[in-house]
């Protein structure tokens, strides 16, 4: 069984070709600069492969990624015939989509509904289908959403406090983002944990787009992104949770418009906006090491944001049996770590400085052996999500 996952964006795709079974990654890549030029970057196995080749439109690409896999230096597979299936990632599945689904017109009548709720990605991603039924007719096609599986929160930690009707007419509340991470992680720590039933687990996911959620024996509580991705944590970009009156405010001094506001909080603002440095954690936390202040204060700003959505999951969930960390500053930055969880003795939650210290690409509990609830650092794996969730639709294992 071989699954091609696609991840298609605005101006670039990302891909990977993976044995759900095995778990198997034959090949990954990633077009960008679709519509301007166009790069092909393809690994498989240890070789990398890098193409500049004109892609005027999104079909050119997937079209030079297929030509890749079967043909020239990146071949991995003999053929298209050879894919079994095209596994999407799906970002707004509203309140329409609770789990994967099978493509069909009536999803992608569904998805184009949901495209005001994410204007830049949902188009793309119904373009990635419809180009993948096109150049592959006759193959599943499966779209595995982003917001699917915080669809289990409760209307009281979904709900914003606005006009009801505002909800009713326009679905205004909290959907929040990067669900496959959060499930594939918190189902991981839920296989470390000694405790089968009762399970409470909180899932940082720190990445260039960040978020937590609170999960209950298998199912979302609550989550920190909301009717789009830019509520919540502090990110490389987004400004996370800002007042509803800062904004107005700004928006009045600066005399600025609804969308020069936006692309202010989500792409000028964040790790970026306070360092003035960049939006790369890694080279933030060099400028503070160098003495940069606002560097130094980027960093407390991050971790000080996410230890105060930890304290409030914790009280959410009635208690912790297991932190959780992943995303690329969840997995590598220890310091962020040791930060956030410095004095949360408390609650349970001991964080041991020599596991917190070690590198590992592993799963691993890096909490003191005292410690009443664990710390674990989880890689997380989206594309086994939805290779796995494309193989049990395509065959019929879930419906
Ligand atoms: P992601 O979006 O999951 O790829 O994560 C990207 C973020 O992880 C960037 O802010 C990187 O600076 C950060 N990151 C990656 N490696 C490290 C590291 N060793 N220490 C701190 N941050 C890191």
């Amino acid at each position: 069984m071989l699954v091609f996952i696609l991840n298609a964006g605005s101006s670039s795709l990302k891909y990977q070709l993976m044995n759900p079974i095995s778990k198997e990654v034959l090949a990954t890549g990633l077009c960008e600069r679709i519509g301007i030029d166009g790069i092909l970057k393809h690994e498989f196995g240890d070789n990398k492969l890098t193409l500049e080749v004109s892609m005027p439109t999104h079909k050119e690409a997937i079209e030079l990624v297929l030509k890749t896999l079967i043909e020239s230096e990146g071949k991995v597979i003999n053929s298209i015939d050879d894919i079994d299936a095209i596994g999407h990632r799906a970002v707004h599945g509203g309140e329409e989509f609770a789990s994967s689904v099978m493509v069909t017109p009536k999803v992608i009548e569904t998805m184009k509904k949901l495209i005001p709720l994410a204007p830049l990605h949902n188009p793309a991603n119904i373009m990635g289908m419809e180009i993948c039924q096109e150049l592959m007719p006759g193959k599943p096609n499966v779209a595995v959403f982003d917001t699917a599986f915080h669809q289990t929160m409760p209307d009281y930690a979904y709900m914003y406090a606005l006009p009801y009707e505002q909800y009713t007419k326009h679905g205004i509340r909290k959907y929040g983002f990067h669900g496959t991470s959060h499930y594939f992680v918190s189902n991981e720590a839920r296989g470390m944990l000694d405790k089968k039933h009762n399970t409470r687990i909180i899932v940082c996911h720190l990445g260039n787009g960040s978020s937590v959620s609170a999960v209950l024996n298998g199912k979302c509580i609550d989550t920190s992104m909301g009717l789009t991705p830019v509520q919540g944590l502090m990110m490389g970009t987004r400004a996370g949770d800002v007042g509803a009156g800062a904004i107005s405010y700004m928006m009045s001094q600066e005399k600025l418009t609804i969308d020069q506001a936006l692309d202010i909080m989500n792409k000028k603002s964040g790790i970026l906006g306070i360092s003035g440095k960049s939006s790369d954690l890694r080279e933030v936390l060099q400028g503070m090491q160098d003495g940069d202040d606002r560097c130094r204060l980027a960093v407390e700003m991050v971790a000080y944001n996410i230890k105060k959505y930890v304290g409030a999951y914790v009280a959410a969930l009635d208690g912790v049996d297991a932190l959780c960390f992943t995303g690329g500053i969840g997995e590598n930055s220890s310091l962020i770590r040791e930060i956030v969880c410095a004095g949360l003795d408390g609650m349970g939650l001991i964080i041991d400085p020599t596991k917190n210290n070690k590198r590992s690409g592993k799963a691993r509990d890096i909490a003191t052996n005292s410690s009443a609830a664990r710390i674990f650092v989880i890689p997380t794996n989206e594309e086994y999500v939805i290779a796995n969730d494309t193989y049990k639709i395509v065959s019929g294992l879930e419906k």
